[in-house]
């Protein structure tokens, strides 16, 4: 029988995902038990370090891509979003507020508080965030700028003071959003999410009322009126995604339409930092999106968050976050991922080896170096890989454990074979935004990449810069990527994780990529929707061998790719101008319901082609009962 699947949490949390992976049974890593590598799932809330990633293996998965703090701290997302409409225009990055970093900024900002003071006739009001704190903590805001304040760096944000209120209570919604991949950029929007409303009435003549104008539970649960019903949003200070559906039927609201522009939002914001983000296959990730709409229905992102909450304050809470976590788990489908595992640590003859053992260049080691490798002991990594090489089967503990002797007496192993003349090559290359290929059908280990210390194991370590330093004069990430959190870590934890927090070292996207590559297709993971008994439906296949990640996982929804142009699109390098002009499209045919008449003459030509329309369907993120995109327009 097939071992369970493992699950590591950093610090015993979160509690919801523990339940959920028991309940599934799976069982807890225990690290005087088991093996350092003996895992699948490393969940943590704040970020991994470098080497985590690089030393990963087929079966393991982390809950979070390498440097997303792109768009999870305040400051680097409004560095970013400002460089994506110097290059791209306002049209579609217009989205977020108005932004200034302090104190760089300090005197841009001078500029426009002065020119809106004059121009304006009504009042203009302004909103501080520490760049790296979350949770409200340190937000105020302020119209007059004698009452601006700040001994840390902040961001100063125009403050929307027009949000549309329910019951004269503000509120903002929590979408969450997993990234499957960005390479190919591929993301998923859950379809329930929260609202989360403010417990005192809007009233911009008290901006010192937090419970008024922030809409953060872990502030509002707090509030004197938490517990008092407040006219149509009732008890508590939060929903689920479908009341708010329902409230939105009652005001007759262009639904679609709003759902839509939200989802552009969310694409927008990850194509900002898809580029610069190195392809790790093995992580799957849930954001957080704050959007706050305003009284004409226009949302606006807010911020994303890292490691969005999973703490169940609420019903509203247990009835979305308990299957939000289950399809995160669904989407990383283990089946085949475990089978790997299994095969490394318990068959005897492993038949389809997962590294080409019989590589020359393989070096195969006698004696198992068991070692238990401590933490923070990185130089003595040791990998389990799996070619076994011999015909007795060791026994097993009660508990399914192999004992050591067993395993010492009868495993040898081997590292994947790599060609160092290639390593050196990408080595010397200056590569940009997009993260290394390797046109190689070699048997490097690709999923770590050339610098990973798996594949760097099989080298003579001498002749070479030590990783780390490498990493370091080559703007890699040994730095803080520990952004919004609003989970229960703190940053005392984060310290305690070795992480630090170098505002100033931290860079927008616009960065070099060398410490991670793209798979090579040689030893890519097992796909992870092939497996048959699993429960989400089948990838398909378009007719020139371009995979169409589901449309659905549990209550997922593939929105990106949505199409056939963006998925062409982000096959290879991502083809951001394409991108956006089939959102500016889709939403432009939305806009007038006249999706017909709004087709260029390229996409009539590709509607034209039957198999095209027929071989690629995306649901529209939003409504209760999503209807296939082309629908929308037929409808309308
Ligand atoms: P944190 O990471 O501390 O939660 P946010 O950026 O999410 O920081 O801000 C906290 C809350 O403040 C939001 O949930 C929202 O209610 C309010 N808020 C933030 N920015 C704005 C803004 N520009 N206009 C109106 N309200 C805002």
């Amino acid at each position: 029988m097939a071992a369970s699947l493992v699950f590591r949490l950093h610090d015993r949390g979160p509690e919801l995902v523990r339940e959920v992976l028991l309940e599934r049974g799976w069982e807890e890593y225990n690290e005087g038990e088991r093996e350092e590598e003996d895992w699948n799932l490393y969940w943590r809330g704040s970020s991994f370090q470098t080497s985590q990633y690089h030393n990963l293996l087929p079966w393991q998965r982390l809950n979070h891509h390498p440097k997303t703090v792109g768009i999870t701290r305040k400051d680097c997302l409004a560095r970013n979003l400002r460089r994506m409409k110097a290059t791209f225009g306002s049209a579609l990055y217009d989205f977020s507020p108005t932004t200034f970093i302090l104190p760089n900024d300090y005197t841009c900002f001078l500029a426009e508080y002065n020119r809106l003071r004059l121009a304006r006739g009504t009042s203009v009001y302004w909103i501080v965030k520490p760049v790296d704190l979350s949770r409200g903590r340190g937000i105020f805001i302020f119209e007059d700028i004698k009452d601006l304040v700040y001994d840390c760096s902040v961001v100063i944000q125009r403050y929307i003071s027009s949000s549309l209120l329910i019951s004269g209570y503000k509120f903002d919604l929590r979408i969450y959003v997993c990234v499957k991949s960005f390479h190919p950029l591929t993301v998923y929007i859950h379809q329930e999410g929260l609202v989360r409303f403010a417990t005192e009435k809007f009233n911009l003549s008290s901006l010192h009322n937090l419970y008024a104008h922030l809409t953060n539970t872990s502030i509002n649960k707090f509030g004197p009126f938490y517990k008092t019903e407040k006219g149509r949003v009732g008890q508590g200070c939060k929903w689920t995604m479908s009341k708010f559906r329902h409230f939105l039927h009652s005001q007759q609201i262009n639904e679609l339409l709003l759902w839509q522009r939200i989802n552009n939002i969310i694409t927008l914001t990850l194509i900002a930092i898809a580029t610069s983000v190195p392809s790790c296959p093995n992580c799957v990730e849930l954001f957080g999106f704050d959007i706050l709409i305003d009284a004409k229905f226009k949302p606006w992102l807010l911020e994303v968050n890292y490691s969005p909450a999973l703490t169940l304050d609420c019903q509203a809470d247990i009835s979305v976050k308990k299957k939000l976590v289950s399809d995160v788990i669904d989407m990383m489908n283990y089946t085949s991922t475990d089978s790997l595992r299994d095969r490394a640590y318990w068959k005897h003859r492993y038949k389809q080896p997962c590294f080409k053992a019989n590589h020359p260049s393989a070096p195969v080691l006698s004696t198992l170096n068991h070692q238990k490798k401590k933490r923070g002991n990185k130089g003595s990594h040791t990998q389990i890989l799996p070619l076994l090489k011999t015909s007795h089967q060791p026994e097993k503990t009660k508990r399914g454990k192999l004992k050591q002797r067993d395993i010492e007496a009868n495993y040898q192993r081997c590292l994947p074979p790599v060609e160092l003349s290639k390593i050196r090559e990408a080595r010397c290359r200056i590569i940009n935004t997009s993260a290394i290929k390797l046109h190689t059908n070699q048997t490097q280990n690709p999923i770590l990449g050339q610098d990973s210390r798996t594949n760097e194991s099989a080298l003579n370590r001498q002749s070479r810069q030590p990783l780390v330093s490498y990493l370091m004069n080559n703007g890699s990430l040994y730095r803080s990527d520990v952004t919004n959190h609003d989970n229960t870590e703190t940053e005392a934890e984060r310290q305690c994780s070795g992480e630090t927090d170098v505002s100033s070292l931290i860079p927008d996207t616009q960065e070099s990529e060398e410490a991670f590559t793209r798979p090579a297709a040689s030893w890519k993971l097992p796909n992870i929707y092939s497996t048959k008994t699993f429960r989400i439906t089948a990838e398909k296949t378009t007719g020139n061998g371009q995979n169409i990640p589901p449309v659905k996982v549990g209550d997922f929804i593939r929105t990106f790719p949505f199409n056939r142009a963006t998925l062409k699109a982000s096959q290879h390098e991502l083809d951001i101008r394409t991108v956006l002009q089939e959102i500016q499209s889709l939403t432009g045919q939305l806009v007038l319901g006249k999706g017909d008449k709004m087709k260029s003459r390229r996409e009539e030509k590709v509607s034209a082609d039957k198999d095209v329309d027929t071989d690629f369907d995306s649901l529209l993120w939003g409504p209760k009962d999503p209807p296939l995109i082309s629908q929308c327009f037929k409808s309308t």
